[in-house]
């Protein structure tokens, strides 16, 4: 199966210029969407996780059938304010002014195995984020997985953890 028949382009979205990889189609079929989490599962398998972290919001749809598939805890990495009790912070640097992420202070046990997971790979920003995050935490990070990556702007070579993707865009 070509997951890529399942994936939309949108031109011109959120901003003039920027071609947006729309991934409703896939998560609508219930063959192709099935096929993709499979695939992920065996490309993660091999790290032997603990835990799966999605990061919000795509990354929860992809992190969490995974999880469940593998049997393995589900982690929440959210923006900043959604998440209840206690919590560790992290703050990045945007293209125009910075962000924050964050994880629940507990969620994480220090030298659990995690991988990461996104739906799409850009610049790489928002998983090396993630990632440095979850080292503060203690975790030890083993890879990240997306179902899309956008070879052009090379976002693996930020994150510092092995990279894997269904599918590609040059
Ligand atoms: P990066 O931080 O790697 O530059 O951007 C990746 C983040 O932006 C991911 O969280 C992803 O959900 C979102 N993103 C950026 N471009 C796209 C796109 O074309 N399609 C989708 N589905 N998400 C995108």
């Amino acid at each position: 199966m070509n997951l890529k028949d399942h994936i939309r382009g949108i031109p011109d979205f959120p901003k003039p210029g920027i071609l947006f990889y729309d991934i409703s189609p896939l998560l609508a079929h219930a063959e192709a969407w099935q096929v993709a989490i499979e695939r992920l599962a065996d490309a993660i398998r091999p790290h032997k996780p603990d835990l799966l972290v999605g990061i919000e919001s795509r990354g929860f749809l992809v992190a969490a059938p995974l999880a469940l598939t593998l049997g393995t805890g589900f982690v929440m990495v959210r923006k900043h304010g959604k998440l209840p009790g206690d919590k560790v912070a992290h703050s990045y640097d945007l293209e125009y002014g910075t962000d924050t992420i964050e994880i629940q202070s507990d969620a994480v046990k220090p030298g659990q195995r995690v991988v990461v997971l996104d739906d799409l790979l850009a610049t790489g920003g928002t998983m090396a984020a993630a990632i440095r995050l979850l080292q503060q935490v203690g975790a030890d990070v083993r890879a990240a997985a997306f179902l899309i990556e956008l070879n052009f702007l090379q976002g693996r070579d930020r994150i510092g953890v092995p990279a894997t993707s269904l599918m590609a865009y040059d």
